[in-house]
């Protein structure tokens, strides 16, 4: 119960029911959960170049040469990676930065990959990055915060277009808002 806990949105009360689930379980099922978490931890790590989880470092994206590398789509979360593939409309590489600016959640910029970003950029082969974090207000400081990190550099920052309602999310946008959201994507304001 404690350790389910610590899962995010489980309160108190979950833990409880979720920690009742497993002992109903049969012992078949319980180990092939088990065995599932240790499997994810052994074989997923993270790409070293783009932070997003895969079996292989580099991953999959980072590997593939038929991707464009001049431009970088940088997510939030590694699930937004997911997301944004699903549209089919991106040809580019991705960044993960681990998370979003929230001071309040105690998560501070240094928290997160924003240095690595600005790095790869200044190698000076990246002619745009485009900034897909949340259209909420944290997803939108995150933002402000990468592109003031990358003042100076030669490349164009956007922003994705209005398409996803403000305040939600991009994992619970459909494929064809994100794809028109990418589509409309804009230069952001210095
Ligand atoms: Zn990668």
């Amino acid at each position: 119960m404690e350790l389910l806990g610590h899962m995010p949105g489980v309160g108190e009360k979950t833990a409880e029911r979720l920690a009742y689930h497993i002992l109903r379980l049969s012992r078949d099922e319980a180990l092939a959960l088990a065995d599932a978490i240790r499997e994810v931890k052994e074989k997923v790590q993270q790409c070293s170049s783009c932070f997003q989880f895969a079996e292989s470092d580099p991953c999959p994206i980072c590997a593939d040469p038929s991707r464009d590398t001049s431009t970088i789509c940088v997510v939030e979360q590694a699930r937004d990676v997911v997301t944004i593939e699903q549209s089919g409309g991106y040809r580019g590489l991705y960044h993960v930065l681990g998370g979003r600016v929230a001071p309040l959640d105690g998560v501070e910029p240094e928290d997160l990959t924003v240095d690595k970003l600005v790095e790869k950029v200044a190698k000076g082969t990246v002619k745009e990055v485009i900034l897909a974090t949340n259209p909420d207000m944290e997803g939108e400081a995150t933002a402000i915060y990468v592109r003031q990190a990358l003042e100076g550099l030669p490349v164009r920052v956007t922003r994705l277009a209005r398409g996803i309602p403000s305040g939600s999310h991009l994992e619970y946008a459909s494929a064809s808002i994100v794809a028109d959201a990418l589509e409309g994507r804009r230069d952001m304001k210095r």
